[in-house]
């Protein structure tokens, strides 16, 4: 449903968002399987409090000790175990957004401990990971995106990954809060020096790849800019 990633370096371990309820699990599993213990999980950043980014996180922590991190204006949310919907742009999202809406009061989620606001631009490396934070809203009021020194960056639901490789192209969130605002984050991104997007959904891309589909977003937000200056003024009078 929604990927998590588990970052190794050599002294610890960090995991970017928690997917669905049950999923703690299997990253427990994961762990083990890679020689590690859960308490070498220093952090979990959330890229965006959505459900099927940190349902599984209450026995992750447990077995942890981990710190959350995540945007400010969602804190309340993951210390709560509250449930947001961002609204669907298109049939698929709008689909979706139903399906979330009817479902989500039968989810328990989970009410996570030690969580602590990020700042935008937030540097990590004093937690032991090379790397930034960077605030990347639209497709809701609280995305964030972990970006390494090295070029991985951790994008949540800001960018779609392809869905079947090769054939569709990677796109904008199907749903959002503030389009503009997603919009804005994609030049972020594309100037933040990421090389390689590691989305919440869909395939992982190169940077290059979503260029094209940015700069075609940006030449209709144009063509749409230019068709209002040259449209007549509505008369007065
Ligand atoms: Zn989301």
């Amino acid at each position: 449903m929604a990927y998590c990633y588990l970052i190794e370096t050599a002294g610890a371990l960090f995991l970017v968002d928690g997917g669905m309820a049950g999923t703690g699990r299997k990253i427990l599993n994961r762990i083990a399987r890679i020689g590690r213990k859960p308490e070498d999980l220093v952090f979990t950043v959330i890229t965006h409090a959505h459900a099927d980014h940190f349902g599984g996180l209450a026995e992750v922590q447990e077995a942890s000790g981990c710190d959350i991190l995540c945007h400010p204006s969602h804190a309340q949310t993951v210390r709560t175990g509250g449930a947001i919907v961002s609204p669907g742009l298109n049939a698929y999202g709008k689909i979706y957004e139903r399906i979330a809406r009817f479902t989500l009061p039968s989810f328990k989620l989970p009410k996570l401990k030690r969580v602590r606001a990020l700042e935008d631009g937030a540097e990590l490396h004093d937690l032991g990971l090379d790397g930034h934070i960077l605030f990347t809203p639209g497709h809701s009021t609280g995305d964030v995106t972990l970006v390494l020194d090295e070029g991985a960056a951790f994008v949540g639901d800001l960018v779609q990954g392809r869905r079947i490789p090769r054939i569709t192209p990677p796109e904008f969130s199907i749903m959002a809060v503030d389009e503009p605002a997603m919009f804005a984050s994609w030049r972020v991104l594309l100037g933040s020096g990421a090389k390689v997007l590691y989305p919440g959904h869909g395939k992982i891309m190169k940077i290059e790849e979503i260029l094209p589909v940015f700069l075609r977003a940006a030449a209709r937000k144009a063509r749409i800019a230019r068709r209002l200056v040259a449209a007549p003024a509505p008369s007065h009078g």
